[in-house]
């Protein structure tokens, strides 16, 4: 028995009900450890290229990593990855919550989905076995029916059960999965190819056991971080007002993404605030396996909306979506757009830039009352918002047309609606400002997915003090605004430490350098060490981090993307309108040298954007290099 994972990985091809189980040796594990890298080996390995993300050909993978399951904080968390239909490139996204662990107790590392069913279906794994069951009955339900009649189907109330919702079936562009009605993989659009292949659900549950090489010393750093968890204050502030404790910091910081990132302070913040919250619709706190930080919110809101707890609560970036970004202060309304995608299967960040672009473009009559049936979409109409909420997740009205993203609605659209569509590579934005938090300019430019705030830790952590990140070879403090070649230097290594996570299936917020931290970065090794019983060093995790990085930048150049799609919106070139920041903007200049330079410390080339042929044998991927010089 292999030491952290269960080295079977489950393929389930949905056109001809094949099932097989694919067995993998240590030294792919080791190379590779989970997550990200292990679904970006299947979409290179299998995926032809410039395959529609909807075409049954699309491989839809499911990847927990060497770390999920380990009865640890944080240790939870897994991967969905696709080809995107919202991005054309590689879609990923993570969860935390129950069902990563399920799925290695029910006997399997990953899945890797292919073809597309004659009628919806779902799956059902457990212990070992797979079962592909009629899903006809609950094709249309909303998520929280779908699952809880899928667990009396499959006569088990505590399977964990990922399923998409109406908005996934209906193939919205920014369709999410979520599991157990209130963890979600959100972006990229995954729920999409969820729906594009007629599958619901998967659902699972498992009685195994993983084997650790050293329990004692998980034992160990099991009751090391229960105490640490009491006494640091990081983890109590997240504990008291979820991931909604930095929205007034970043807001008297002057950046809290507002009115479709026109403004950096919202004068409304403390009515949408974690604080707020906790003060009035919190009922509940809730947190994900084997983690005391309990940072999700359960709320119920209050008339005229009422939400259902089942649905959880709103995170920062939903309160700052639907909130500051569309220029609403409403916590119930907020927290009752939240449900409403929750249970239709919405990505909240996309949902809400979506919804703010087309404020802006309301703003600036380029959308009217006609268009939008009737809808006055000035920034600040909370009732406008949960109506569009809606109609996007059935494709009504202008709702069918906003389904599509930002980026193809702004097209089809035009009359200048171009310049209010704040995305890269089509994702929309989420609710970090790179105006302020620069090196979040070459992150979002540079993302493998399109922009995107989990693709490293963020600059103001590191404005003062960088002793947590010395480890990494980070010795010197640097200011947010600033975008020279130090920041490129520390954004690549902290780029890498956290594509590591999305490998290893841990959660960004419980290991150095997060504020929430509890593992420092030598004690990930020792809990990386102690459940496989390798003798891994620091250099070898960020390697296969970096290792990761550069497979999704060689998908992305498979798929046609070159180094002219590194790019941000305009919008970040021009000064913010106010707030603490108010005039500051990313100068071109700056922020081509910076791309520049991150390319060359990659190993990419400047005119192309490719990885080096060399880069690809020296990360021991070299296997990719025959379709890349087909691109050259
Ligand atoms: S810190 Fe929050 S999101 Fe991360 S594992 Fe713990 S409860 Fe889940």
């Amino acid at each position: 028995m292999p030491y952290g994972f269960t080295s079977k990985i489950l393929k389930v091809d949905l056109s001809t009900e094949n099932v097989e189980i694919k067995k993998f040796d240590e030294s792919f594990y080791r190379k590779f450890l989970g997550g990200r890298a292990l679904a970006l080996y299947f979409l290179l390995k299998e995926l032809k290229p410039n395959v529609d993300p909807f075409s049954p050909e699309n491989r839809l993978i499911f990847a927990t990593g060497v770390a999920t399951g380990i009865p640890l904080p944080g240790m939870n968390r897994y991967c969905v990855a696709a080809k995107s239909p919202l991005t054309n490139t590689f879609g990923e996204s993570y969860a935390g919550g129950f069902f990563g662990p399920e799925l290695k107790f029910a006997g399997f590392d990953a899945v890797v989905i292919e073809g597309k069913a004659e009628e919806p279906v779902y799956l059902w794994i457990h212990d070992g076995e797979v079962e592909i069951k009629k899903a006809t009955h609950v094709w249309g339900q909303k998520t929280k029916k779908a699952t809880e009649t899928i667990r009396r189907e499959v006569k088990d109330l505590r399977a964990r059960v990922a399923a998409i919702g109406p908005a996934g079936e209906k193939l919205v562009r920014f369709a999410n999965i979520l599991h157990d009605m209130k963890y979600a993989n959100g972006r990229c659009g995954l729920g999409a190819v969820m729906g594009s292949k007629n599958l619901k659900a998967i659902a699972v549950r498992g009685t195994q056991k993983l084997e650790f090489a050293d329990k004692e010393k998980i034992v160990e750093l099991a009751k090391w971080a229960a105490k640490a968890i009491k006494d640091m204050p990081g983890p109590h502030s997240r504990w008291k007002y979820g991931t909604a404790a930095v929205l007034l910091p970043l807001n008297e910081l002057g950046l809290l993404p507002t009115r479709n990132f026109l403004d950096g302070e919202f004068e409304y913040a403390e009515q949408i605030s974690g604080e707020k919250m906790a003060e009035t619709i919190l009922i509940g706190r809730k947190g994900c396996y084997g983690c005391g930080i309990m940072c999700k919110r359960i709320v119920r809101g209050k008339h005229p909306y009422e939400t259902d707890p089942d649905y959880g609560g709103p995170e920062y970036e939903t309160l700052a979506a639907f909130g500051s970004l569309c220029g609403v202060s409403d916590l119930n309304a907020i927290s009752y757009a939240n449900m409403l995608c929750n249970a239709y299967g919405l990505d909240t960040i996309s949902t809400g830039v979506t919804i703010a672009f087309a404020m802006e473009c309301y703003e600036n009559k380029i959308l009217t009352k006609e268009d939008l049936n009737g809808l006055e979409l000035k920034f600040g109409n909370a009732d406008a918002v949960v109506k569009l909420v809606e109609m996007i997740a059935k494709r009504e009205g202008i709702g069918d047309i906003l389904a599509e993203g930002v980026m193809r609605a702004s097209k089809k659209i035009g009359r200048g609606a171009e310049k209010f569509a704040i995305h890269v590579k089509g994702k929309e934005v989420p609710m970090h400002e790179p105006r302020g938090k620069k090196s979040l300019a070459i992150a979002y430019a540079t993302s493998p997915c399109g922009a995107d705030h989990m693709q490293s830790a963020h600059d103001t952590l590191f404005e003062r003090d960088v002793k947590k990140i010395l480890p990494l070879g980070v010795f010197k403090p640097l200011d947010g605004t600033y975008l020279g070649s130090e920041k490129v230097r520390m954004f690549m290594y902290l780029n890498m430490w956290w594509s590591l996570f999305d490998c290893l299936g841990v959660c960004k917020f419980v290991v150095t350098p997060h504020p929430v931290a509890v593992f420092s970065i030598s004690q990930l090794r020792d809990v990386v060490k102690a459940a496989t019983g390798w003798d891994i060093t620091i250099w070898e995790m960020l390697k296969t981090g970096e290792r990761a990085i550069t497979m999704a930048r060689c998908f992305n150049i498979r798929e046609g993307f070159t180094k002219n799609d590194d790019t941000l919106p305009e919008r970040f070139f021009e000064p913010l309108r106010s707030g603490s920041m108010k005039g500051e903007k990313i100068s071109k200049k700056e922020f081509e040298n910076a791309l520049k330079l991150f390319y060359e410390m990659m190993g990419w080339n400047l005119e192309t954007g490719v990885p080096t042929e060399a880069k690809l044998y020296e990360l021991d991927i070299g296997w990719i290099s025959n379709f890349l010089k087909q691109v050259k």
